[in-house]
């Protein structure tokens, strides 16, 4: 079977019974019919034993290795052995579900339910953020139509569009056409609404006063006279804010085992920071006593902005990390075609385990435990699991294990849950990457030498003169969140297993006062991406009783 008929053939239960797993009553929480549910804020508990544990992974090859798999099997496990357990996941983007990628939900028997519901639209929230964004990109074209009183200038305005959809055409284009009813005519463009500011700030606020704050922060472009012009000037920060009043609590749903699973928030992690909010992490800390969670793509995006963006946000580091690996994606990484990797092949896993080494030695750097969990697929030869178990045991000195929750659910990962139990109880000793008090290129040459394993940062021109706006701004020492393909520890797509020497070309940044970072983009990563030849799309169907196929 796959996904989708898994998650149809299972049986949910009431979701006023998954909410009372975490003590959850009815009333403290918004049903959206039977198995979905909103939780009320705010959420209050005793979170100062809870335990977090973050799941991250290897770089991703196109297939997906199976991170959101084994943060449900693990959270499953964990429930099997009597703890008491929220998952915490990022909402799935419409972009990757109808291209390339699939949905983030999970796969196999490690799946959260209802599959569709999640993957499509869910409770509105991808909707809101997209809304809210574009109501204050009108807001702003207004503002310059009608009289523009505070000397915008259309050609510095930095605040895009968003749809949460891949559609390449939109990445540029002139908007105002049709004369003076039709507003001022300027360049503009899309972005996938997962790279939106209001999703990062979304994620990063602790509630609906911070929230407003934050986006009232937010710079839109300049003025005439290079002065930044923000939401607070436009005096639109209360409305933005009001189209955000449900998407700002964390939804409520369930696995097939139903442990409970809160799922909010949904930035990527190649072109965004990657994490789901703070607010669902410390409500899942206050509810349960095992909080399992992910980042997205590779530990050397999602995970490095989880450790340096998100926890001091969330004021909680993780109690253990578990990097997911798979035979399959370290094969890839060692040279082989995507055609060819079902076949045994012991010499590219070698090669390729050298990609697994580079991420267990930069999330170990933090000071937090570190675990590998193998993912295993039903092509891998058991030789090829021995030889990467005891890479990891014997090369790498961490702990590894083979789990099968895609084909097994929470029974595929016990033995990975008790280690993880055991590992989140040794005492903390996290060490962050760098000082707030470094400049924006100090921290990134960090993340560059430390994380990715290369050599050194480049600024390209625009770049250059961007940090001399920052620095009289008094900018230049925010947060940075690297905007770089996930395929690579550099940001060449194609320089996969773990290069070395290279140097990363950062061409501009985007200020982001709000979410409270500042994003540099390096290489040719696109903040809106495209669909491929065949989208997911082609696949999929409906029929007249309701019944969806073909997603994934
Ligand atoms: P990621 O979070 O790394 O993007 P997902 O967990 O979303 O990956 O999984 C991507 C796809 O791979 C899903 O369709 C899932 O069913 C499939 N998958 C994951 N693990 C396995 C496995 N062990 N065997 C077969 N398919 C798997």
């Amino acid at each position: 079977m796959n996904d989708i008929e898994i998650s149809q053939a299972a049986t949910e239960a009431p979701i006023t019974e998954i909410a009372g797993k975490l003590d959850l009553s009815a009333d403290q929480i918004e049903q959206y019919g039977a198995v979905k549910a909103k939780i009320k804020l705010p959420v209050t508990g005793d979170a100062s034993t809870s335990k977090l544990i973050l799941v991250t992974s290897i770089n991703p090859t196109p297939a997906g290795e199976g991170k959101s798999t084994v943060t449900v099997g693990l959270g499953d496990a964990l429930q099997r052995q009597g703890k008491k357990v929220a998952i915490a996941l990022r909402e799935p983007s419409l972009g990757p579900v109808m291209g390339i990628k699939g949905g983030a939900t999970g796969g196999g028997y490690a799946q959260v339910i209802p599959m569709e519901d999640i993957n499509l639209h869910f409770t509105g929230d991808m909707g809101a953020l997209t809304e809210a964004h574009d109501t204050l990109s009108a807001l702003i074209d207004n503002h310059i139509q009608q009289g523009n009183e505070l000397n915008i200038d259309p050609r510095q305005v930095i605040w895009k569009r968003v749809i949460d959809i891949n559609d390449r055409a939109l990445r540029q284009t002139v908007i105002g056409l049709g004369g003076r009813t039709s507003g001022i005519p300027r360049q503009d463009g899309f972005d996938i609404t997962v790279a939106s500011e209001l999703m990062a700030i979304l994620c990063l606020s602790k509630d609906l006063a911070d929230l407003k704050a934050r986006i009232n922060k937010i710079v839109i472009g300049y003025t005439y006279d290079k002065d930044p012009v923000t939401v607070a000037d436009l005096k639109v920060g209360g409305a933005i804010a009001l189209l955000l009043k449900d998407a700002i609590k964390p939804n409520l749903v369930q696995t097939i085992e139903h442990t409970p699973a809160i799922i909010h928030g949904g930035p990527f992690a190649n072109i965004a920071h990657g994490c789901n909010s703070v607010i669902a992490t410390k409500s899942a800390l206050a509810l349960a006593n095992y909080v399992v969670t992910e980042s997205g793509f590779g530990a050397d995006l999602g995970g490095e902005k989880f450790m340096d963006i998100k926890t001091p946000v969330l004021g909680k580091t993780p109690d253990a990390v578990v990097i997911v690996a798979t035979v399959r994606a370290l094969k890839y990484n060692g040279g082989v075609d995507k055609n060819n990797l079902q076949e045994e092949n012991l010499a590219a896993l070698a090669t390729g385990s050298e990609n697994l080494k580079r991420h267990v030695t930069s999330m170990s750097r933090y000071g937090v435990p570190v675990i590998v969990a193998v993912n295993r697929f039903t092509s891998d030869t058991d030789a090829e699991i021995d030889q990467l178990l005891a890479y990891v045991k014997d090369e790498l000195h961490v702990q590894a294990f083979d789990t099968t929750v895609w084909a097994n659910g929470g029974g595929g990962a016990l033995d990975l849950a008790d280690a993880v139990v055991a590992a989140a109880d040794e005492p903390s000793t996290f060490k962050p990457l760098y000082d707030s008090d470094d400049d924006l290129v100090t921290k990134m040459t960090k993340i560059v030498q430390n994380i990715y394993g290369g050599r050194d940062v480049e600024l390209e021109p625009k770049a250059k003169r961007q940090l001399k706006t920052f620095q009289k701004q008094g900018w230049d020492k925010l947060p940075v969140c690297m905007a770089k393909t996930q395929y690579s520890l550099s940001d060449n797509a194609k320089a996969l297993g773990a290069p070395t020497e290279f140097t990363i070309h950062v061409r501009e940044f985007v200020p982001k006062l709000g979410a409270g970072f500042i994003v540099a983009m390096t290489g040719n990563v696109l903040t809106m991406p495209g669909l491929p030849k065949h989208p997911a799309a082609l696949d999929m169907d409906i029929d007249a009783d309701g019944k969806i196929t073909g997603l994934f």
